[in-house]
């Protein structure tokens, strides 16, 4: 019960352990159809261009960012926790200048100050945000933050790491333009895959570039050609066999599930968690209103040795819970319900546990 990697269905790590075929195999071509189609539903999107990068969320990340961005490109990062932080440092590596939006950890992004920040900077051609900040467990209003970014020409980059599968995330209807996502947080799939989708506008973009993307590996033109092309797929690099297997498993039991269903069990499961946390005492980071279901972070009470509580989780209930990250280093807890991990015998064993240690 981290921040991720989430616990994995028994399933996926089943499919992960079939023998593994060649990545031009005509039965593997066909199970990257079926992983496409799974991908755009989990997204909620019709865009072509929707795949699974071959490396953790922070590559899917890196593939938006260097693909649309050229330098001397004008971007506005909101930064409210860890991972914006990681946007503003992809969008300078790539030559682009960086405008920050700063929110105070455990705060949504807020939609007022990028409003500003936009028409003070008529020039900005791209907005990027989180949509659910991990370090904090706070989600932003990614339709809002798009709907200002369209009304002024610009296109999104979102970070739907631990967003996806676990709060409502719709791609199409918010009009969002690179999104990334990655497998071990609410798909609960192995690590290693990060879901990337594309609108038309942000292919239309790459198309224009006048520079080359500075990453080979990550140059999404060249990826195309191994991930669509109906008969003429070609080779790129070697696909993560296994892991796609364990991906299209989870997506199949994410489909299966149903999305608004998936999004409601994550609900319920972080309201009863919750309601046990305050008993015990602990508060939230994050006002209700803005909480996200799958990452719960709270203060611990001062005294607490925090590194000692988490040790005797871990040793006498097998437990996992997150330390803090950045700001809230030492002095609150991220418990996750992500996927699988969000389940009714996990939040009763979870507050058990806290209970006794704390106690
Ligand atoms: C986990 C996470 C990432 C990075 O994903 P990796 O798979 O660890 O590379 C990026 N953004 C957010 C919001 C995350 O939670």
């Amino acid at each position: 019960m981290g921040p991720g990697p989430s616990d994995i269905y028994p399933q996926v790590l089943q499919a992960l352990s079939r023998p593994t075929i060649g990545h031009l195999d005509p039965l593997f071509i066909g199970m990257m159809d079926e992983l496409k189609a799974l991908l755009k539903y989990a997204f909620q999107t019709e865009n072509d261009f929707t795949i699974a990068v071959s490396a953790p969320g922070s590559a899917g990340m890196e593939a938006c960012f260097v693909n649309l961005i050229e330098p001397g490109d004008k971007v506005i990062v909101c930064r409210n926790g860890v991972f914006g932080d990681r946007m503003k440092e992809n969008v300078i590596r790539c030559g682009g200048e960086a405008i920050l939006v700063d929110d105070e950890w455990g705060k949504p992004v807020s939609v007022e100050k990028v409003q500003q920040v936009i028409s003070d900077n008529p020039d900005a051609v791209l907005l990027a945000f989180v949509h659910a900040e991990t370090s904090t467990g706070a989600v932003s209003d990614a339709k809002q933050l798009s709907q200002l970014a369209k009304q002024n020409g610009m296109l999104t980059i979102v970070d739907a790491v631990t967003s996806l599968g676990g709060v409502p995330l719709l791609v199409d209807e918010w009009q969002l333009d690179a999104v990334y996502s990655g497998s071990q947080k609410c798909l609960s799939c192995v690590p290693g895959l990060s879901p990337v989708t594309l609108s038309p506008l942000a292919i239309e973009r790459i198309k224009a570039r006048k520079t080359p993307v500075q990453s080979w590996f990550l140059d999404q033109s060249l990826v195309l050609g191994y991930w669509s092309g109906e008969g003429k797929r070609s080779y790129h690099h070697t696909a993560p066999v296994n892991s796609l297997y364990a991906l299209h498993e989870s997506l199949v039991i994410l489909k299966n599930e149903g999305l608004e269903n998936a999004w409601q069990r994550h609900k319920e499961m972080h309201i009863l968690l919750a309601d046990g946390l305050e008993k015990l005492g602990l508060t939230f980071v994050v006002e209700k209103e803005s909480r996200l279901p799958q990452l719960n972070a709270v203060y611990f009470p001062e005294g607490i040795d925090d590194a000692a509580v988490r040790q005797q989780l871990l040793e006498g209930y097998n437990l996992e819970i997150g330390a803090g990250l950045g700001a809230l280093a030492g002095k609150a807890w991220r418990i996750g319900l992500m996927g699988y991990a969000a389940r009714k015998e996990n939040v009763a064993l979870c507050l058990k546990a806290l209970e006794t240690v704390l106690k």
